[in-house]
C-alpha cells in the first residue's frame, strides 16, 4: 500500500507522528507505526545513554553488538522496507501542542499523493490556532461549526519546525556523575565504573576483587544488599565501599552473610582508571603476543578481570592509601535527557524521575497530556534496551489504534 503524505496549508508536512529521540525507544516506536503504514519524523540529537559502552548485552541475538551498529541496524531496516518513516539529526528546543482547524476532504489541496489512504484526505489550515500545552481530547470536535483537532508542533535548535497529529516522546535519561564528592568518577564510568551487573561484568569474571561504591542510586542498605551478590557472582572478593559512611556499612552488613563480602568506611579522595587507555593498548599487545608464543591462541577465564584488566579501577583515600579493583559496580543519580521539554509539556513525574504514564493505559501514553506517548528510560525506572523495546512497541500501539479511532470516527478508515 502507497504511503500518504499530507500538509500543512502553509505547505509543511504534517506527519501522523513526530517521534523525538532515535535511541532504541524512538526507533522501536518508528517500527510499530511503520507496521501500519503511518507516517513518523524521527528527530534524534545524537546523544545515546550507552554512547560510552563498546559492547551491549541481554538482547539476545545481539549479544555483545555495539550499541551503535544496534541502532543501525534498526534504522537501515526501516530505510530499507517502510517508506513512511523519515529520519532527521536534530536537537528539539520546543514542542507544544495545539488547536487546529480541519480542512476536511476536497475543502483544500492538502494531500500530495493519489493513495486511497483515509489520512490524506484531512489537511490542516495554515496558522493554525496557537494553544499552550493542552490535555483537550484529540479526536476532532466541533467548534463554532468548525471541526478542529489537537496537534503537536516540535522546533528544533535551528528554528525549523515540524508537526504531528501524535507525539512520541523516547528521550531518554542521563547519568548524573558525582564528580564532587567522588573527583574522577566520569572517567572511570562505563570503562571501570559500571551501573548494571547483567550489561557488564561478566567479561571480568575471575576478578580477585571487585568493588561496590555506594551512592547515586545504590546508597540505600537494601540497593547495596542487592548488587552486592550479583557482583560477587563474578569475583572472588567484593569489598564494598562507603565513603565515610559508617552507618551504612553496618546496616547492610546485617543483610549479608557471605564472609567473602567486606566493608571499607575510608573517605574516597579521588577514583581512576589503574591503566589509562594507551597504557592498556600496549598491555593489550603484550597479551597477544605471549598468547602467540603459547600457540594455541586462546586466553584464559581467570585472567578475566584481575587487577591488570583495562577495567580496574584505582580507589584513592583521603588518608593517602589506596585500593585497585577488578572493577567497580555503582549507579549514579539519573536525570531527564530533554528536563526542558518534559517540564515545558507539563508531563508528570513518579517517584523515580520518570515520566508518569496513564495507568490502565495499553500505550503508555502520558498522563496528563492525551496524544503524548512515552517510552524508554525517560518512563521506567527499568532501564534497558529490552524495556525500551517493549515500550516502544506497545506505546505504538497505543498511538496506532487512538488514530485508528479517531479515523473511524470521521469515517475516513
Ligand atoms: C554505560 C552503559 C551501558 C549500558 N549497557 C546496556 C546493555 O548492555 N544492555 C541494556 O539492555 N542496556 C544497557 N544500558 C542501558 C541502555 O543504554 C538504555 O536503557 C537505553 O539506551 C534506553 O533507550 P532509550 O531509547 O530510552 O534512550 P537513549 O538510548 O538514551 O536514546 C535517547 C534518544 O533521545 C534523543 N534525544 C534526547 N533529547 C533530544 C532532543 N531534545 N532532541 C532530539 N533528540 C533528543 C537522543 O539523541 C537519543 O537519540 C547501558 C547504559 C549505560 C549508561
Amino acid at each position: 500500500m502507497a504511503h500518504v503524505t499530507t500538509t500543512t496549508a502553509a505547505g509543511s508536512k504534517l506527519y501522523d507522528v513526530l517521534i523525538v529521540g532515535g535511541g532504541p525507544a524512538g526507533l522501536s516506536m518508528a517500527v510499530g507505526l511503520a507496521r501500519q503504514v503511518y507516517s513518523a519524523l524521527v528527530l534524534d540529537s545524537g546523544e545515546y545513554r550507552n554512547a560510552r559502552a563498546e559492547h551491549m548485552h541481554t538482547v539476545p541475538g545481539f549479544d555483545h553488538a555495539s550499541p551503535a551498529s544496534f541502532r543501525d541496524k534498526i534504522r537501515r531496516d526501516l530505510r530499507e522496507r517502510y517508506a513512511s518513516i523519515e529520519f532527521r539529526s536534530a536537537t528539539v528546543t520546543r514542542l507544544r501542542k495545539f488547536e487546529a482547524p480541519v480542512a476536511l476532504a476536497g475543502s483544500s489541496s492538502s494531500s500530495s499523493s493519489s493513495s486511497s489512504r483515509p489520512h490524506q484526505r484531512s489537511g490542516v489550515a495554515a496558522n493554525a490556532t496557537d494553544g499552550s500545552a493542552s490535555d483537550g481530547k484529540d479526536t476532532a470536535a466541533t467548534s463554532g461549526g468548525k471541526q478542529k483537532q489537537w496537534l503537536f508542533e516540535a522546533t528544533d535548535a535551528q528554528g525549523n519546525v515540524y508537526t504531528g497529529r501524535k507525539l512520541a516522546l523516547g528521550t531518554g535519561v542521563r547519568d548524573v556523575f558525582p564528580e564532587e564528592d567522588v573527583p574522577g568518577y566520569g572517567e572511570c564510568w562505563g570503562r571501570g565504573i559500571f551501573h548494571c551487573m547483567f550489561c557488564h561484568g561478566f567479561e571480568e569474571r575471575g576478578a580477585e576483587s571487585a568493588g561496590v561504591l555506594a551512592g547515586g542510586i545504590m546508597a540505600s542498605p537494601e540497593m547495596l544488599a542487592h548488587v552486592t551478590p550479583m557482583v560477587k557472582r563474578l569475583a572472588h572478593s567484593v569489598t564494598v565501599y562507603t565513603n565515610g559512611d559508617e552507618e551504612l556499612a553496618a546496616a547492610t552488613r546485617e543483610k549479608l552473610r557471605s564472609s567473602k563480602i567486606r566493608f571499607d568506611t575510608r573517605r574516597i579522595a579521588r577514583v581512576a582508571m589503574a591503566h589509562p587507555r594507551h597504557q592498556h593498548q600496549e598491555q593489550q599487545q603484550q597479551q597477544q603476543e605471549q598468547i602467540h608464543q603459547q600457540g594455541d591462541g586462546s586466553s584464559s577465564d581467570a585472567a578475566a578481570g584481575s587487577s591488570s584488566s583495562s577495567t580496574a579501577v584505582t580507589l584513592y583515600f583521603a588518608d593517602g592509601t589506596s585500593a585497585t579493583e577488578g572493577f567497580v559496580a555503582n549507579h549514579p543519580a539519573v536525570e531527564q535527557r530533554a528536563s526542558d521539554l518534559v517540564a515545558g509539556l507539563g508531563l508528570q513525574m513518579g517517584a523515580a524521575g520518570e515520566v508518569r504514564v496513564r495507568a490502565g493505559s495499553m500505550g503508555y501514553e502520558a498522563e496528563g497530556v492525551d496524544g503524548c506517548f512515552v517510552a524508554g528510560d525517560m518512563a521506567t525506572p527499568m532501564r534497558s534496551v529490552a524495556k525500551a523495546l517493549e515500550m516502544g512497541t506497545f506505546a505504538a500501539a497505543g498511538m496506532v489504534a487512538a488514530m485508528n479511532a479517531e479515523l473511524d470516527a470521521r469515517d475516513e478508515l
